[in-house]
């Protein structure tokens, strides 16, 4: 077997190719993205077309064969973004998977999410989701980058949040460079930061109207992904990498609707909390990939992580739903909900949100 260091990325043979050979304009290559069968993973694969597309309606299905079973799905495009590792006119296409009949595959929950989100009562209070997506970046032990080979039992420690400088910062390059890949590509990135164990960052999306902001963060992960083949690490979005009494990662969902957003607004949110109290038992198992099981072992109600139960609160990182101190203060806002893990489906969660807040659902 090859060393493993004989794997890694040729950063500078693939620049002379991919970067620097010349190119007619009718050579443009659409990378079609979608969500695999497990609702986590990310798979791409790429065809050529003669012309940049305008719309995805420009851009034709295609077909891939799924393990479980074996038969093929349908991908239809829904969104295009810039490719920064080819560039040019060369285009990441965000698709849909379905069955081959037609019908949204299992786990394509963006085809819920976007019937949601176009309804009249949701499209005129107008839907803004900010996301927050807190990762790990996985080194060749294994571990979270800034681990040490032992890690059990592992110390509290200093937090690393927002933490600068070599002793405590793991992993600015894959950051950084995820940072712009998502603003070249058309990703509405609002901002990031180290998180509070070592290896462990975060970037946010939006806030985004509707289903956009998940379409976002799905482009976003997958740059992260496609990305981690150029340094030579992994990244991971398990919730608890690391087993025991240290941090875990999370998704926040930052939402509001414009009667939040305006003046008073503060009690409009506060009345979306008895409804997701009555839902939070049904919400739980839509906050990860494994009906809520990933999310067990996060949900400590300390470390910034929410409870099991419900609770909210203003300020509180240690609730289940917190509104920030400057919502209170100035009487409008968003509220924050800290419950879904950071492998889970964003179109799952910005949908069930909206049927309980916007819509009145109540199972
Ligand atoms: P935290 O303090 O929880 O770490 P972040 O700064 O990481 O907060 O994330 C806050 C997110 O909330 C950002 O993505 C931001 O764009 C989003 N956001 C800000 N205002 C709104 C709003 N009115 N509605 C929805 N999302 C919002
Ligand atoms: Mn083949
Ligand atoms: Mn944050
Ligand atoms: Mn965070
Ligand atoms: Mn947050």
């Amino acid at each position: 077997m090859a060393e493993p260091s004989s794997w890694r990325f040729n950063s500078s043979a693939y620049a002379r190719f991919v970067k620097e050979l010349p190119l007619s304009e009718d050579q443009v290559l659409l990378e079609y993205v979608y969500v695999g069968e497990d609702g986590e993973s990310l798979a791409s694969k790429c065809r050529r077309v003669d012309a940049v597309p305008e719309s995805p309606d420009d851009i034709p299905t295609w077909t891939f064969a799924a393990n479980f079973p074996v038969e093929d799905r349908f991908l239809k495009p829904v969104a295009i973004y810039k490719d920064p590792f080819r560039r040019g006119p060369h285009r990441l296409v965000l698709c849909e998977v379905f069955a081959n009949d037609w019908t949204p595959a299992f786990r394509n929950f963006r085809r819920s999410c976007d019937d949601t989100m176009s309804t009249p009562e949701v499209t005129s209070v107008e839907p803004w989701f900010g996301l927050e997506q807190e990762y790990s970046i996985i080194g060749a032990n294994n571990r979270p980058l800034g681990w040490p080979n032992c890690f059990l039992p592992q110390p509290t420690g200093p937090t690393h949040h927002d933490a600068v400088g070599m002793h405590k910062a793991f992993g600015r390059d894959l950051y950084e460079a995820h940072l712009f890949a998502c603003m070249y590509a058309g990703v509405k990135i609002s901002g990031g930061n180290a998180e509070a164990c070592p290896g462990q960052w975060e970037f946010q999306v939006g806030p985004t109207i509707g289903v956009k902001a998940a379409d976002d963060l799905w482009i976003a992960r997958y740059l992260l992904h496609r990305l981690s083949e150029e340094m030579g690490v992994a990244v991971s979005f398990h919730p608890k990498p690391i087993p025991g009494d240290v941090g875990a990662c999370g998704g926040h969902v930052n939402f509001s609707t414009q009667p939040m957003r305006e003046d008073g607004g503060i009690e409009v949110i506060k009345s979306a909390m008895p409804g997701l109290a009555k839902t939070h038992q049904e919400y739980l198992p839509l906050c990860d990939p494994h009906g809520g099981a990933d999310n067990q072992a996060r949900l400590m109600g300390y470390f910034c992580t929410a409870p099991k139960e419900f609770t909210w609160g203003v300020e509180d990182r240690d609730a289940a739903v917190r509104i920030p101190r400057e919502v209170e203060k100035s009487g409008k806002g968003f509220l924050e909900d800290r419950r879904p893990a950071s492998n889970f489906d964003p179109y799952l969660v910005t949908d069930a949100l909206v049927r309980v807040v916007v819509l009145g659902q109540r199972s």
